[in-house]
């Protein structure tokens, strides 16, 4: 896609730092790190989200940070590694080409916000009607 920043990284219009890249997966560092490692994996053919991007390329995608999470376990040692993925504006989504984070944490960072949320019980019923709703909606 013509206007996509991640697109521009692909083809080199834009240079990054590249760790890994397949037939269908680029993956390189986050400019903006929240850690150190920081890495984005993306599929080579632009897709928006996890709505739009098809299985092959999806799969693909995830196979590669597999390998990506082992390399960096092996060059950094982290404690811990959080998975990351935005769809939409509503879920700040800003660079518009489906990617995956790949956060490497360690014990003397602050806790994501994203993973520390404090855990309150739902209503059971609100819950399970969701739920149903949500089945219900499977293709
Ligand atoms: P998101 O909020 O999930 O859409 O995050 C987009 C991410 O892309 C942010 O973490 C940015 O720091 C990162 N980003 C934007 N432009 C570049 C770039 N040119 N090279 C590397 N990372 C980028
Ligand atoms: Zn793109």
């Amino acid at each position: 896609m013509e206007d996509c920043i991640f697109c521009k990284i692909i083809k080199g219009d834009i240079p990054s730092f590249k760790v890994y890249e397949d037939d269908r997966v680029f993956a390189f560092e986050d400019i903006n790190p929240i850690s150190r490692g920081h890495t984005l994996v993306i599929p080579k053919a632009h897709a928006q989200d996890l709505w739009e991007i098809p299985e092959e390329d999806l799969a693909a995608v995830h196979k590669a940070s597999k390998k990506i999470i082992a390399a960096i376990k092996k060059a950094l040692n982290p404690s811990g590694v959080a998975c990351l993925q935005l769809n939409g504006r509503g879920a700040n989504q800003v660079v518009m080409h489906y990617h995956l984070h790949l956060i490497p944490r360690s014990g003397d960072e602050p806790e994501l916000p994203v993973s520390s949320w404090e855990l309150s019980q739902g209503d059971m019923e609100a819950i399970k009607e969701t739920a149903a709703k949500i089945a219900a909606a499977i293709a």
